[in-house]
């Protein structure tokens, strides 16, 4: 039986199936689908990007937001942060 993967597990092996050429591409998996450039494909904005992008993505979208958003989201951050610091510190998270 296969096993069953998680939505993030399921849209990278599609992607990684799509696009990723172990010989005649550029960079590995990861990189090659954060370098896709479908823009029509319903997964595009949900394909796994590489930690460059993401950060790139990340800055897009904070420079969007109203300064209420901004607000909220930094609020969420801190609440993530804290969070993580306790499974850390409880040795249930990988540092
Ligand atoms: S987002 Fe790009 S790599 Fe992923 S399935 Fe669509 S076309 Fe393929």
């Amino acid at each position: 039986m296969t096993k069953k993967l998680t939505q993030t597990q399921a849209i990278r092996a599609f992607c990684t199936e799509c696009i990723y050429d172990g010989i005649g591409g550029s960079g590995n998996a990861l990189t090659q689908i954060t370098n896709c450039t479908s823009k029509e494909c319903p997964l595009y904005e949900w394909r796994p990007l590489n930690k460059d992008a993401k950060e790139v993505e990340k800055q897009r979208k904070i420079a969007a937001m109203t300064p209420e958003e901004l607000k909220d989201y930094e609020e969420k951050c801190e609440i993530a942060r804290v969070r993580f610091n306790k499974l850390r510190a409880e040795g249930k998270m990988a540092h």
